[in-house]
C-alpha cells in the first residue's frame, strides 16, 4: 500500500492525486503543454505599454494589440503571431528573469517568485472563466488598437 493513499467510504483505499505540476515542476523542467497551461488568458501581458526614457519604467495602457481578442482576451492569431506583431515577446524560463513589466497576477511571474496561483487560475478552479469573473482580465476594459489616440493618454495603473 502506498503511503499516497486513503480510505473510502467502503473502506477501500484509493489512491490520491499528488500535488499539482506547478507546484512539483520547476519552470525550466516543465513540458511545453505545461508550460503553455501556467498562461491564465487575462491578456494583460498583450496591452500596449508605454517606457519612460529616463527611468526605464513602464507603464500599461488599455489599448490591446491589434491580434488580441477582446472578449475571449486570447490572441487571434497565437502560433503565427509573430507575422502580424513581430516585437511580440515570447515567454520562457529564460528570458522571465528580465521581465519585470509582466503584471502581479500572472503565473508566470507568480511562479517564478515562488507564489501560488491563485483561488481564479483555470489551472485551480478547472474553468476558464473564473479569471474574467474574478475580474482580473481585460475583458471589457480595453479598446481596439483602431479606437486609440496616443498611447499616452490611455496610461492605466489596474494591471500592475
Ligand atoms: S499576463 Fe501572464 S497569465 Fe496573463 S495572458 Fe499574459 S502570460 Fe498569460
Ligand atoms: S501578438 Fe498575440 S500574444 Fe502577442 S501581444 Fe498580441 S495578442 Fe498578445
Amino acid at each position: 500500500m502506498s503511503a499516497n493513499s486513503s480510505a473510502n467510504t467502503n473502506g477501500a483505499k484509493e489512491p490520491e492525486a499528488g500535488p499539482p505540476f506547478w507546484r512539483t515542476t520547476p519552470l525550466s523542467a516543465m513540458t511545453r503543454p505545461q508550460w503553455e497551461s501556467l498562461c491564465d488568458g487575462c491578456g494583460r501581458c498583450c496591452l500596449h505599454k508605454i517606457e519612460d526614457a529616463d527611468t526605464g519604467e513602464v507603464h500599461y495602457t488599455n489599448v490591446a494589440c491589434r491580434l488580441l481578442n477582446l472578449h475571449t482576451c486570447g490572441c487571434k492569431n497565437y502560433k503565427n503571431r509573430w507575422d502580424d506583431v513581430p516585437d511580440c515577446v515570447e515567454l520562457s524560463p529564460v528570458v522571465l528573469p528580465n521581465l519585470q513589466w509582466l503584471p502581479s497576477t500572472c503565473a508566470y511571474r507568480l511562479l517564478y517568485e515562488g507564489k501560488v496561483l491563485p483561488w481564479w487560475h483555470p489551472l485551480v478552479s478547472g474553468n476558464r472563466d473564473t479569471v474574467h469573473q474574478a475580474g482580473i482580465s481585460v475583458r471589457g476594459r480595453v479598446i481596439a488598437e483602431s479606437r486609440a489616440d496616443l498611447l499616452d493618454y490611455h496610461v492605466v495603473t489596474w494591471p500592475e
